[in-house]
Formats: C-alpha cells, structure tokens, sequence
C-alpha cells in the first residue's frame, strides 16, 4: 500500500502551519504571480521553508542580514518581516531582470526593512561589501550560483557576527553530492564538494555546521546550516 508522498505532506504542513503574516500573506502570492508572469524561473524556496528562514531571523534576535541570489524576492520576503524594522537586509543578484521584478515585489510587499539589491556578481559585491556601522551581520543565507558557494561562504565568514548563522541551501542536490564512478561534470555539485572539504579540513575550529537533508515539494535536497565559533 502507498503512502502519502512527501509533497502531500508539505501541503498538509503547510495548511497546518503556515503563519498569516508570513508563509500565508497574500502579498507572498502576488510576489509569485509577478515572478511568473516575468517569466522568472521556479527556483524559489518552498514556503515552508521560506518560514524556516523568519523563524531563524526570530529565534537569533537578527537584526542584519545578508542574502546572495535574489530572484524576485521570495525568500527575501520572508528574511524582510522577521527583521525588527530599525534591521536591515541586502540582497545580491546578477541578472538585472529578476533585480527589477524584486524590486517591484519589495514595493508592492511595503517591506521593512527595504532590502537593499545589490546589483552584480554577488562575488564581486561581497568583496566590496563593509561590515554595516551599527555591527556585523546576523545570519547570511546563500542561494545563488553553485559552483562559487565555497567562496560566497568564506566572505560571509568576514561579514557575520561570532554566533551568526550562514545558511547553504541545495546543499544535497537529490544527493548527487556524494563522488560517484561515474565522474560527474556539474560544476554545481563540484562547488558544493568544495565546501564539504572546507568544513571538513576546519575540524570545527571556525564553524560549527550541520547538513539537513530535506524532501516535500521541492524533492529531495538540504541545507548546510552553520554557525560562526570564533
Ligand atoms: N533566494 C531566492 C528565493 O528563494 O526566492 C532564489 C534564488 S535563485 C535559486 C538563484 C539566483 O541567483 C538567481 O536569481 C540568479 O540570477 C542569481 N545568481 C546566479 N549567479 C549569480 C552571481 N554570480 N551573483 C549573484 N547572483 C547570481
């Protein structure tokens, strides 16, 4: 006999769990019906797990946060409304198009704190990116180009408070992470490995970090979550 799928479980989670102001607002539902009719690809955190990122800006207290890739602003919605609204959030995106249907899904959202979209190689900007006057970043949450994630993670190191949270999201890639015989030519996967080594030769000095495998609407996949120590 079958079971519910994994998916069946995520709408059931959903319908259960998903906060009015957040995973439930109707002004997330409008931010998805512009990305669509920009034809902005489908690539957006699930709702439920959009809710996981407000519950870790809540639960940490975080009042700055760094998010690199964009897209039309899904994630940083729900990044945006848990933040208290003297907080601030900058998000990095390279495609100018998803930057500007953002930018209108942030107006239309009345999000505050305003996030920041930094236009550009999000590599290129973290470089020119200062620490904010008022402290450090709280939590950074990584989603964007796969193959530069090692790099994305060690210039958030240099941005993020000690006890800050960086987030690394498609993290498992329905488990294609793992090196098989057949040597795999995606240059996503061979990012992700690079940052699997990294963490593995620190041995926990600078980060303590947990990898979660996670499946429901968007399949089978994870985060690497983890927090500054020193
Ligand atoms: N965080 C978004 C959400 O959940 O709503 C999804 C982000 S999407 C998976 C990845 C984004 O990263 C795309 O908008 C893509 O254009 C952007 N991107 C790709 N390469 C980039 C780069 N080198 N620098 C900055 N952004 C990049």
């Amino acid at each position: 006999e079958q079971g519910p799928t994994a998916a069946q479980v995520d709408e059931y989670l959903s319908s259960k769990i998903l906060h009015p102001y957040y995973g439930g607002d109707q002004s997330l539902e409008k931010t998805q019906t512009r990305a669509n009719d920009n034809d902005i690809p489908q690539i957006q955190v699930s709702p439920l797990q959009g809710q996981f990122l407000s519950v870790l800006v809540k639960s940490i207290n975080a009042e700055r946060v760094l998010e690199i890739g964009t897209l039309a602003g899904y994630s940083t919605s729900f990044l945006s409304k848990a933040l208290p609204s003297h907080g601030r959030i900058d998000t990095l995106e390279l495609n100018p198009h998803h930057a500007r249907v953002a930018q209108e899904n942030f107006l239309e959202s009345d999000l505050f704190p305003f996030p920041k979209i930094h236009i550009g190689p999000a590599l290129d900007t973290l470089k020119k990116l200062k620490i904010p006057e008022e402290g450090p970043y709280d939590l950074v949450f990584i989603d964007a180009n796969k193959d530069q994630i090692l790099d994305y993670f060690l210039e958030s190191l240099g941005l993020v408070r000690k006890g800050g949270v960086i987030v690394v999201d498609n993290a498992v890639r329905r488990g294609k992470i793992i090196p098989s015989a057949q040597n795999d030519p995606d240059t996503n996967v061979e990012g992700l490995r690079k940052l699997y080594d990294w963490i593995e030769k620190d041995k926990g000095e600078t980060v303590l970090s947990t990898g979660i495998q996670t499946v429901g609407s968007k399949q089978w996949d994870g985060f690497v979550i983890a927090t500054k120590l020193v």
